[in-house]
């Protein structure tokens, strides 16, 4: 599951959470991106701490792992990088790429949007406030799952650190000490 996890919630948590038990996965790996290429002209906090918070978050799971794939190849994040990268550390393994129905409704636009295809198998989820869509994606390689509705966003929970409003039970505890901690997202746009 690739992200920029700025930070990681419990919406991105229950995705993983589910699409492993429907899917019988061995193991969900949380990839937080480089630098995210739809979201240059944002501020994104330093990948340390979004990887950080995801260890963090994922600690408790024993088929959850973190990946620094994206972070150590440095530069702006193009998933068909990741997944080349993650196919060559596992040569054996069937991939699957979990997106929320806003991404991927964006994957024809990724680059080399076809080969994507050919390394994985994707698996997309809904998302409250999008609509889940996967035409023109092919019906064998792309699986669509609905899963329990979180409202919840990391451009919200940024807000509402901004605002001085709680965050607490929308990201994970450790996750809510972290941001406290180094004061994340304090004062940004
Ligand atoms: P931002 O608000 O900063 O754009 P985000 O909350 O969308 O962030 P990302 O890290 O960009 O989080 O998302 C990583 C993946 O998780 C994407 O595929 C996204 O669609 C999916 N996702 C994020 N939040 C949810 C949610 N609440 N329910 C289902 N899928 C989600």
């Amino acid at each position: 599951m690739g992200g920029t996890f700025d930070p990681v919630h419990h919406g991105h948590l229950v995705a993983a959470s589910e699409v492993a038990a429907r899917f019988g996965l061995d193991e969900v790996v949380f990839v937080p991106t480089g630098t995210p290429s739809f979201k240059q002209d944002q501020d994104v906090t330093p990948a340390e701490h979004r990887y950080l918070m995801t260890v963090i978050a994922t600690a408790s799971n024993p088929r959850f792992t973190v990946s620094r794939v994206d972070i150590d190849r440095g530069g702006v994040t193009f998933t068909v990088d990741t997944l080349r990268d993650l196919k060559a550390a596992r040569p054996d393994a069937e991939l699957f790429f979990i997106t929320g129905a806003d991404a991927v409704a964006q994957i024809l636009t990724w680059k080399d949007a076809q080969e994507l295809f050919s390394m994985a198998q994707f698996v997309a989820v809904t998302r409250p406030g999008h609509t889940l869509s996967v035409e023109g994606l092919p019906v064998d390689r792309v699986h669509v799952m609905e899963i329990p509705a979180l409202a919840i966003s990391s451009t919200d929970v940024r807000a509402r650190e901004r605002a001085g409003q709680p965050v607490w039970y929308l990201v994970p505890d450790g996750v809510v000490q972290y941001i406290a901690k180094h004061q994340l997202y304090r004062g940004l746009s």
